[in-house]
């Protein structure tokens, strides 16, 4: 790996890895905001799925058997105004009110008068939770007058909303920046830093990358990067089109972006021998979950069809790259996972990884529909690290700074 990329890397390490959490500061006694991500479904006025929420226990109880009064905060949906009233908080505090067996006291304002009262009567071991942030204009502007009356509240800010971190928003940067006292991150954001910070940073090799998805052209930087400290990326799904094009393959009616063809041919002679890319596909007529599946030579996909998974000696090439590998970071399904016939490639990969796991090799899937695809093969609990951060995933494997993390003290 050449020194111009290293010297990026440690940069990266101590911006992502360098951070404080709950566990460095004290809380005894003190108020202590906390911006969790409960962006949940909700359905009939009730939570649908309280995943994000369960999520968010370790850091919450923690904080409540250390003596902390909690603040918390979170967006819901996309609210325009707070008479959006669908949006409003009451039955995210409900259901966390049942998983922490003690009263939520929901408030009908992110900031303001009541809140402010409130928060100054909160006692240790009580739990507010503030209205929906996006009620307030100022959230997704990172107005600093929304930060400062958020600072306000409390002694210790606390994020834990990985979700959120590449966002610059008034309840994930702009309050951290406005804190007097300490900004840390929680247990669920510590734990992806770690994850993904060791991956951009200080990863152990052999190292394999696995990219896929639908595009190459949203990735590119992403490629660049892993590229950069990985030994080798393995490429499947819709953006191994482009490449198999830009090596001159015909690729029938297959989803091929002509305007990403030239970096595609950049990175193919950048990294000849590191980048692996499919040896057969599995092509349909249409774009159809009930469209007739076969496996084909990648250098003889018919004219009238369409690539739509990899081929079962492509998996085969993957197990044999991955074979011994210490790391495997995995963004993008290997096909149209979402229809059965086309969701073989991305199912016996997620198999392929969960035995490696078993095997000892560290695997961290980043990016929402990976994250989707390998729960849907049912194997998300075999991973090492299932990112909770669609977006903030691949934007810090990108090696970009997400500055609801750049926001939070420093350990030294
Ligand atoms: P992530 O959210 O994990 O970053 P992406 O959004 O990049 O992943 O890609 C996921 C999408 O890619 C899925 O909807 C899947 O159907 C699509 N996809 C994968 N392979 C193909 C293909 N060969 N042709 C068209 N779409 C594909
Ligand atoms: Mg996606």
């Amino acid at each position: 790996m050449d020194s111009r990329l290293r010297g990026n890397d440690s940069r990266e390490k101590k911006e992502i890895m360098n951070k404080k959490t709950i566990r460095d500061v004290d809380v005894q006694g003190k108020k202590v905001l906390v911006r969790v991500d409960f962006n949940v479904p909700l359905r009939d006025g009730v939570v649908a799925d309280d995943g994000r929420i369960q999520a968010a226990l370790p850091t919450i109880n923690y904080l409540l058997d250390n003596g902390a009064a909690l603040i918390l905060c979170t967006h819901l949906g996309r609210p325009k105004s707070p008479a959006d009233t669908q949006f409003a908080l009451d039955p995210v505090a409900a259901r966390l009110s049942e998983l922490i067996h003690r009263p939520v006291q929901k408030m009908d304002e992110v900031v303001g008068d009541s809140v402010t009262a409130a928060a100054a009567k909160l006692g240790a071991g009580e739990v507010m939770l503030l209205e929906n942030t996006r009620f307030e204009a100022g959230e997704k502007k990172n107005d600093p007058a929304l930060a400062a009356k958020l600072a306000a509240l409390a002694d210790v800010y606390v994020n834990d909303a990985f979700g959120t971190a590449h966002r610059a928003h008034a309840s994930t940067e702009g309050v951290a920046r406005a804190m007097d006292g300490a900004a840390v991150a929680g247990f669920l954001m510590g734990k992806e830093l770690e994850a993904l910070g060791t991956a951009v940073s200080n990863p152990a090799h052999p190292y394999i990358a696995i990219m896929g998805g639908a595009k190459i052209s949203d990735k590119i930087k992403l490629i660049d990067n892993l590229l950069g400290v990985a030994d080798k990326i393995l490429i499947g799904g819709g953006m191994a089109n482009t490449f198999l094009r830009a090596m001159g393959y015909e690729l029938g009616s297959s989803l091929v972006e002509a305007d990403a063809l030239a970096e595609a041919q950049r990175l193919l002679e950048q990294a000849p021998d590191r980048l692996i890319l499919p040896v057969d596909v599995v092509v349909a007529l249409e774009f159809k979950a009930d469209a007739p599946a076969t496996a084909v030579s990648a250098q003889n996909i018919p004219a009238d069809q369409m690539a739509l998974d990899i081929g079962p000696d492509t998996l085969t090439l993957f197990a044999d790259a991955l074979n011994g590998a210490k790391l495997v970071i995995w963004n993008g399904p290997m096909g149209v996972f979402e229809f059965p016939a086309f969701a073989k490639g991305t199912n016996a990969l997620a198999q392929m990884l969960a035995t490696a796991v078993d095997a000892g090799t560290e695997v961290i899937i980043g990016g929402g529909d990976s994250a989707a695809a390998v729960k849907n093969a049912g194997l998300s609990s075999k991973m090492s690290h299932v990112s909770t951060g669609g977006g903030a995933s691949l934007e810090l494997l990108e090696g970009k700074t997400l500055p609801g993390i750049a926001a939070l003290d420093d350990k030294s």
